[in-house]
């Protein structure tokens, strides 16, 4: 029987590989996407070493921190945002992926006021998924990341996308340079960035080639998902 065990080592190693071939020379981390999984799964993974978890539902997430309060875990949230949870959002988690306005990130800063170390985030870009309206356009983006720079509360780390799912290497490829693209720009504007938060089960390794400096890894290492309660009565439920 194949386990969250031996599914993170065949992930861990197939990672050390493509940091190997990639150009960038960078460091990858795994961040073990674990929605709609049960707080046992996640137990299971943090014993076979993984300490790095993601979340898209801030509740669901609330629930299962509760009942990990004896583990060391790195929480990053990588949903969207709703104003009214940026409140829990910014005092139960290290990580924020998935900032993609100033209101946003503004209330994000001043909920993190009363903890001492700053939360990290990341920007989401929008490149070519007309599936999900989430993320900023690669346009507004250099706006954005001015007006998230200066707060107080906030470090500014990188880019998040989620770019459209295809099988096709060479369309994953032209998508991720898209990203790769906007994050040099960041860079030479003189933003000081450290992270690429890109690549998903399927696409991963192509993601790592393109400069990935965090993959979010859900289905391939804990299985597949029940669909999420908002999208049961949709047709596609691979997301
Ligand atoms: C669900 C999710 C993932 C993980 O997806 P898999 O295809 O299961 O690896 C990664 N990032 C985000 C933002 C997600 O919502």
């Amino acid at each position: 029987m194949t386990t969250i065990s031996n599914r993170l080592q065949d992930i861990l190693a197939t990672i050390q590989s493509a940091e190997a071939n990639s150009a960038y020379q960078q460091r990858v981390q795994l961040l073990a996407v674990s929605k709609a999984q049960p707080a046992s799964a996640i137990r299971e993974a943090y014993a076979a070493g993984q300490t790095i978890f993601g979340e898209n539902y801030s509740q669901e997430a609330l629930e299962k921190q509760k009942q990990l309060m004896d583990l060391v875990i790195e929480w990053h949230f990588i949903g969207p945002i709703q104003s009214n949870k940026t409140q829990i959002i910014a005092q139960n988690f290290s990580w924020v992926h998935s900032v993609d306005r100033l209101k946003i990130a503004q209330r994000l800063n001043e909920a993190r006021a009363s903890i001492k170390t700053p939360l990290n985030v990341c920007i989401q870009v929008n490149v070519s998924n007309e599936d999900t309206k989430s993320g900023v356009l690669p346009e507004q983006l250099e706006a954005l990341a001015e007006a998230i720079e200066p707060l107080p509360n906030l470090k500014l780390r990188g880019l998040m996308a989620i770019p459209a799912p295809t099988a096709d290497t060479t369309q994953q490829i032209a998508q991720f340079k898209q990203v790769r693209e906007c994050y040099d720009a960041l860079i030479s504007r003189g933003f000081a960035l450290d992270t690429l938060s890109i690549g998903m089960s399927n696409d991963y390794e192509t993601a790592i080639s393109q400069g990935a400096t965090i993959v979010r890894i859900g289905s391939a290492l804990f299985g597949a998902r029940a669909p999420a309660k908002n999208t049961a009565l949709s047709t596609s439920n691979n997301i």
